[in-house]
C-alpha cells in the first residue's frame, strides 16, 4: 500500500516540521496552505480574464493598452490581503517553500486560461548574481520550476540581468519602464528561437519588467511570450476596504 506509506511519511515529517500558514506563519494542518483567518482575505482573479492586464474582465481598468511583446498576462491571485503577505514572506523572510504553493496555483490557473496553447518552454525574470546571492534564491526561478513541474514542461533560465536597478516599488509608474530598459539579455538565442515561452514572475504591477524581458526574448527570436505571475495588482481601491 504505497498510499498509506506515503501518508505515514507525511505524518512523520509533519511531526518534526509542522506546516505553517503561507501568509502569517501560524501552524496549520498537514494538508492546509493557510490558516482560516488568512484565507478570508485571499482574492482569486475571476474568470474570464483580460489578457492585456491579467485582471478579471469585470475589474479591468487597462483600456487595452497592449504591449506588442507580450501575447497575454495571467495571474491566479490579486496582490492584496494574505497573498500580499505570502509573497512578501517568500521574498523577504526566507520562506522559499511558499513558491511551491504558488507554483501549484499558477500551473492550475494556466491550464484553465491558456488551455489549448502549446508552450515550449518555461522561464523566469532573472536577478543579478549578487542579488541572488544576498537572498539565497530567486523566487521567480522557484515559481517557474514548480509551475513547469506541474505542467510537465521544461524549465530553463534564458535571460540574465546585466546590472542592478532600483527596486520598482520605489518608483512612480511612469519611471518604471525606463528603470529596466536594456537591463536584460538572452543568454543563448538558440534556446529561445521559434519557441512559445511562458515567462514567470512573482508579481505584475505595471508590467514593465515582464515587458522588457519579453521584448528581449522576442528580439532574440522567440515566437511568442505569455506571462504568468503569482499575483497581479488590484486595479481599484483596495478590495478588502470595498467590502466594508
Ligand atoms: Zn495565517
Ligand atoms: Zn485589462
Amino acid at each position: 500500500m504505497t498510499r498509506s506509506l506515503f501518508d505515514v511519511l507525511r505524518q512523520v515529517r509533519y511531526a518534526f516540521f509542522p506546516r505553517r500558514c503561507a501568509a502569517c506563519g501560524e501552524v496549520v494542518g498537514p494538508r492546509e496552505e493557510m490558516c482560516p483567518r488568512c484565507l478570508q482575505t485571499v482574492h482569486r482573479v475571476p474568470q474570464p480574464i483580460c489578457y492585456d492586464c491579467g485582471c478579471g474582465k469585470r475589474d479591468c481598468r487597462c483600456e487595452k493598452r497592449h504591449s506588442v511583446f507580450v501575447a497575454a498576462f495571467a495571474s491566479p491571485f490579486y496582490y492584496t490581503g494574505s497573498v500580499n503577505r505570502a509573497i512578501r514572506r517568500m521574498k523577504f523572510s526566507e520562506t522559499p517553500e511558499n513558491a511551491e504553493v504558488f507554483g501549484r496555483e499558477m500551473a492550475a490557473f494556466a491550464k484553465e486560461v491558456y488551455e489549448g496553447v502549446t508552450i515550449d518552454l518555461v522561464t523566469f525574470v532573472p536577478m543579478t548574481r549578487r542579488e541572488k546571492r544576498s537572498r539565497g534564491y530567486n523566487q521567480s526561478e522557484l515559481l517557474a520550476r514548480h509551475t513547469a513541474r506541474e505542467l510537465l514542461l521544461p524549465m530553463e533560465p534564458t535571460l540574465e540581468k546585466l546590472y542592478e536597478t532600483r527596486s520598482q516599488r520605489t518608483l512612480s509608474q511612469r519611471r518604471r519602464s525606463g528603470n529596466v530598459l536594456g537591463v536584460f539579455e538572452v543568454t543563448d538565442p538558440a534556446s529561445v528561437r521559434g519557441k512559445r515561452i511562458l515567462l514567470c514572475d512573482d508579481l505584475r504591477t505595471t508590467g514593465a519588467t515582464l515587458i522588457e524581458c519579453a521584448k528581449m526574448l522576442r528580439i532574440r527570436g522567440a515566437r511568442e511570450v505569455i506571462c504568468l505571475t503569482a499575483a497581479v495588482g488590484f486595479p481599484k481601491p483596495d478590495i478588502d476596504k470595498n467590502k466594508k
